[in-house]
């Protein structure tokens, strides 16, 4: 479960993350984390991705299968924006018309 919404208990508001899955807990720094991929299995060009704080990717990499590739988050973050097409103008948009986003920072 490496992207999922974390519901505040007071508010019940919600704020996405990316979970480790090593650890389990909140990548709360991009530049703190990675994610992982392999080359995609034959015919199916969708490819699974696991997240993991830099300093879990070792322990992690040890007891499971060591990905091929890897890169940090926030090389994640610019890639899916750009796929998104949220280039800097539209994200400056989106972002004054996110309601509540310090409220969802902690
Ligand atoms: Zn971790």
């Amino acid at each position: 479960m490496p992207f999922a919404l974390i519901v505040d208990e007071k508010t019940r508001l919600t704020k996405p993350v990316f979970i480790c899955d090593h650890c389990c807990k909140e990548i709360k720094d991009a530049f703190d984390g990675n994610y992982e991929w392999d080359d995609p299995q034959q015919g199916n060009l969708i490819v699974n991705v696991v997240f993991l704080h830099k300093g879990c990717v070792r322990p992690y990499d040890k007891t499971h299968h060591q990905p091929r590739f890897n890169m940090g988050i926030h090389n994640l973050m610019v890639y899916l924006l750009n796929n998104l097409d949220l280039g800097p103008k539209r994200l400056k948009e989106a972002y004054k018309n996110t309601q509540k986003l310090t409220e969802l920072t902690s």
